[in-house]
């Protein structure tokens, strides 16, 4: 297998409602390994945690056995790995191996689509691990009945275990994770620049991490405190990767796609609520995203006056405060566009 991370554990896991459930069914399976959940199948987008909580398990099942047999494989390692004891004939290794583990986790699952005999392999070895009570723990970037060129009764049989979901850190878990980071490279960070960071980079936790670190490397070489206008600076550069990635264009589709309607109707003349909606929460978004003025974005919008953008911002704030249906739909479409 793969080299586990020792700093991956769950103490250094900042938990936050984002990934609470994961990160609990992961200690319960670290704790009852092959009786709590199995599988135990973690499924969220990059950078997320999904294999430092992955580590976690492994790291804590060592500590209380430091004789459990655990292999952690990147998925595409476990194809590889397979495709060589087929040419090597050495494949009743190779099953054995696997058959004879405590536990096994296979990080990234969705590189198994399409590869049809590690498919079939992997089947049988997950029934044999199962069957006998070891533990399998999987992650995939995405839920298991979305992974294109997956067999079937491996999607069904995911499911026999607990499926949880990480999602995207919400500002709050991001800000902790940042002063936690920062702690422990002995760095004392303000809040107002943690908040800063946390909102500006609104992606996953490593790009934040990667952003924290940029910051306190800058400190230290040129000795400067780490204040709000030394942060912007650091990170002048991604900050504005980060902004110049969203346009108008760019939130137009991905509005129309969230409400599976076309684009003629989100820039036609159309007044029927269901169009009407969608249209100024894009007309908001485009203002809140892009530096472009109102009457720019209203030119983009079929050609509408800037009072109507304007009336479309307000309306949008309103509505996010009394109704939080509306309120998801705006977060949601601020994440897709932001990451
Ligand atoms: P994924 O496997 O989902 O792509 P990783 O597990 O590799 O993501 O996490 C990316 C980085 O972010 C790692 O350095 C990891 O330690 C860190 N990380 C992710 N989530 C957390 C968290 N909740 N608390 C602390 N560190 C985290
Ligand atoms: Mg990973």
């Amino acid at each position: 297998g793969s080299r586990l991370v020792p700093d991956h554990t769950f103490e250094n896991f900042i938990e936050g409602k984002s990934n609470q459930l994961a990160r609990a069914a992961a200690r319960q399976v670290a704790e009852n390994p092959g009786q709590a959940y199995n599988p135990l199948f973690i499924y969220g987008g990059v950078g997320l945690g999904k294999t430092h909580l992955m580590h976690a398990v492994a790291n804590r099942m060592l500590e209380s056995n430091p004789k459990a047999r655990i292999a952690y494989v990147h998925s595409e390692r476990f194809v590889g790995d397979m495709v060589k004891a087929l040419q090597h004939n050495t494949i009743n290794d190779f099953k054995r191996l696997y058959r004879g583990l405590n536990a096994l986790m296979i990080d990234d699952i969705q590189f198994f689509a399409g590869k049809e005999r590690s498919q079939e392999e992997f089947f049988h070895t997950f029934n044999a691990l199962l069957e006998g009570q070891q533990q399998v723990i999987l992650t995939c970037d995405r839920y298991p009945k979305e992974v294109n060129g997956l067999e079937e009764r491996l999607k069904s049989r995911f499911g026999w275990g607990l499926t949880v979901a990480i999602e995207p850190p919400e500002l709050e878990t991001s800000v902790a994770i940042l002063i936690r980071k920062a702690a422990q490279d002995g760095v004392q960070l303000p809040d107002e620049v943690a908040f800063f960071i946390a909102q500006r980079i609104r992606s996953n936790v490593r790009e934040l991490e990667g952003a924290l670190r940029r910051v306190i490397a800058n400190s230290r070489f040129t000795g400067q405190p780490i204040t709000m206008d030394f942060t912007k600076e650091a990170l002048r550069d991604l900050l504005a990767l980060h902004e110049k990635l969203v346009t108008i264009d760019n939130i137009q589709k991905t509005v129309a796609n969230y409400f599976k309607m076309g684009i003629k109707d989100l820039l036609g003349k159309r007044r029927s609520r269901s169009i009407t909606r969608p249209r100024q929460i894009a007309m908001a978004l485009a203002k809140e995203l892009t530096n472009h003025s109102l009457p720019e974005i209203g030119e983009e919008f079929g050609g509408r006056d800037h009072t109507t953008v304007l009336h479309a911002c307000r309306k949008v704030k309103e509505l996010r405060e009394t109704d939080t249906r509306i309120d998801d739909d705006y977060q949601n479409l601020l994440r897709t566009l932001t990451t």
